[in-house]
């Protein structure tokens, strides 16, 4: 694999054509959407490809028209995705432009689809992240880019983010690009990269596959849709068509992994395995040994990426992860004992293996550099063959520690970092963020399974009450909202504490809660709803200078033969309370005595 020098991300990037256009427009002045239109439309081509990217998004059935798309995503949103667009395919116009934009295409068309399987964020922004992240967070500022992507784009955003419940959409994006990032990473592999690369691949898919909480199936789907889309677009924008690996193919290439007894004896015996090439960055500032290092490293069949100074060695570091990193100790601002202090501090940097290049009369202050975390070190002007005997001395490290990585520390502690992570998202799916109390999705998965096991002729049957407060409306209109949030509270923890084993209450939403009752017929059902009724009515609510208490309306059902499914229950028990509050409020009616009610009102 050639790894193309990747040009560090230009903060000085020119714009042109369209995408100059759109910068100079400002997405919130009157005209913005049909001016932004126009821009997009002056290449008809290029209109056609925005149209392809957004007319799916933000409403029922397919946009037609990019003003009509950018009336649903706003124009910020399809300003910034043009901008992103026009800069691409301009880029791609050359080789070297091509190459370079291949890897972002990949993660662009994964962070949308990541974005979408869980409905964080807006699909079409996590698409312009990925495109253009890498260019960091000021060129994005001044390109006036929305301002949950200049957050993103900003170094660690994606890193170092967890989950967070109550995270803002730019946490949401970051945790999507990074997600994004091992999708892309696994596409963009190179069938003859090493097998360790294949198994970082892998096990981090497996991870997020279990974080996303996507079936293997869907996650397949998912994983090959991404990889199409990513292959098609190479074919309209010219590009040479990838490799486009299955999810089975990556799985298959990590396995070619030796497992970890040959670890443990390749140790012990001392032998190394040729390594199919490393991947080495760089570093000096000046041109004509940067040219000669280079040459001697690619001669032995690494890979090599270049830098010319600290700064930007450090960003592509941790950008491409090398195996090892050669710097030049003497370099203006950032010098090489610096780089290497910086990556040693980072997660990423702290295995790399760093060799420095001293320069004659350096050798009596080598101490510093070994304190500062460098392995080895070797003088210029080098000797190619020692430069190389050096490297291969840290090629043993480097592989054994890749390995056991590959194997144990990034599996186990991903794996158990995204166990954790799986808990809080699974908690968090199923759980009312104001009241704590379950959702309205889980209160329908638990009366599904209830319903399985119940059996309305007798034996098992099965109930359900469905509570409403009682003229909440004024509640909030007379103290305001945030005393309408803490009654809602205040009736959650009531009917938390009055239920009893094999009833369980949710917050179906607003101000409307469910009783599942399980193995409860209709008579011991408006015993719990009277329980509940009597509770509420009588807990005084204080807090936010409100003192007081509400009512609330109880409706319930039970399954009867004729009902076909959970919904008719459901149904049952919302004709209950609706017949409850006519009936004057604060009570409980059951859905078998509506006709005898209406009878006698
Ligand atoms: P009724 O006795 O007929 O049920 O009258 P009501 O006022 O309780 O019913 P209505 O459905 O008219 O009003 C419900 C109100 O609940 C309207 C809405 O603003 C408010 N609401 C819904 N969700 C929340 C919430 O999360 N917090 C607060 N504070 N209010 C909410
Ligand atoms: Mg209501
Ligand atoms: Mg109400």
């Amino acid at each position: 694999m050639t790894i193309n020098p990747l040009t560090p991300a230009n903060p000085t990037t020119r714009l042109t054509g369209c995408a100059a256009l759109l910068v100079e427009l400002d997405p919130t002045s009157e005209n913005a959407c049909a001016e932004l239109a126009a821009a997009i439309r002056i290449d008809p081509h290029f209109a056609q490809m925005v149209l392809s990217l957004v007319r799916e998004e933000g409403g029922a059935g397919p946009a037609t028209s990019i003003e009509e798309a950018t009336l649903r995503l706003g124009t910020a949103t399809v300003r910034a995705l043009a901008i992103a667009l026009d800069l691409c395919v301009t880029e791609c116009r050359d080789d070297a432009g091509a190459l370079r934009w291949s890897r972002p295409l990949a993660q662009a068309f994964a962070s949308r689809a990541i974005s979408r399987q869980i409905r964080v964020g807006v699909p079409i922004d996590a698409f312009t992240l990925g495109l253009v992240y890498r260019f960091g967070p000021e060129t994005l500022s001044a390109w006036r880019m929305p301002g949950q992507l200049v957050q993103v784009a900003a170094p660690g955003a994606s890193a170092e983010a967890g989950f967070d419940p109550n995270e803002d959409e730019a946490a949401g994006l970051a945790r999507i690009l990074g997600q994004a990032s091992l999708i892309a990473e696994a596409l963009h592999g190179d069938p003859a990269q090493s097998s360790i690369d294949w198994a970082r691949a892998s096990s981090g898919l497996d991870a997020m596959r279990e974080i996303l909480e996507i079936d293997r199936p869907a996650f397949q789907a998912l994983f090959e849709r991404v990889g199409q889309q990513w292959s098609e677009w190479h074919a309209s924008l010219g590009l040479p068509m990838p490799h486009v690996p299955t999810l089975d193919e990556v799985h298959r290439r990590a396995g070619e992994i030796l497992p970890d007894d040959d670890v443990v004896r390749a140790l012990e015996s001392g032998s190394t395995t040729p390594l199919k090439g490393l991947r080495i960055l760089a570093v000096d500032d000046e041109p004509s040994s940067l040219k000669i290092l280079e040459r001697a490293l690619r001669k032995a069949g690494h890979d090599v990426i270049t830098a010319v100074n600290g700064s930007d060695a450090l960003r592509l570091a941790l950008e491409l992860h090398p195996h090892a990193v050669i710097a030049d100790w003497m370099m203006p601002e950032m010098d090489g004992i610096d780089l290497c202090k910086a990556l040693r501090r980072s997660e990423l940097g702290r295995s790399v293996f760093f060799l420095l290049l001293t320069g004659r009369g350096e050798e009596d202050r080598i101490v510093e550099a070994f304190d500062a975390g460098v392995d080895d070190y070797v003088t210029k002007p080098f000797n190619a063959k020692i430069l190389l005997a050096r490297l291969k001395g840290g090629q043993r490290v480097i592989e054994l520690q890749e390995r056991v990585e590959a194997n144990r520390r990034v599996v186990m502690k991903q794996v158990a970092e995204m166990g954790l992570l799986t808990r809080k998202l699974r908690n968090a799916a199923h759980t009312d963020p104001l009241t704590e109390l379950p959702n309205r999705r889980y209160a329908m998965a638990r009366l599904e399974a209830e319903w399985e096991t119940s059996h309305p002729g007798g034996g098992r049957p099965l109930s359900a009450i469905l509570i409403d407060i009682d003229h909440f409306k004024k509640v909030n209109d007379t103290y305001g909202h945030d005393v309408g949030d803490l009654v809602l509270k205040a009736v959650a923890v009531a009917l938390r504490t009055n239920t009893r084993q094999g009833e369980e209450a949710a917050r179906l939403g607003g101000e409307e809660f469910f009783v599942v009752c399980a193995n409860t017929n209709e008579e011991q059902a408006l015993i719990a709803g009277e329980r509940l009724r009597s509770a509420i009515e009588t807990q005084v609510i204080h807090g936010l200078g409100f003192q007081g208490s509400v009512t609330i309306s109880v409706g319930v059902a039970q399954r009867t033969p004729d009902m076909t499914n959970q919904d008719a229950l459901i149904k049952a028990s919302d004709h209950a309370v609706y017949a409850a509050k006519a009936a004057g409020r604060n009570r409980v009616v059951a859905f078998s005595g509506i006709g005898s009610l209406a009878q006698s009102a």
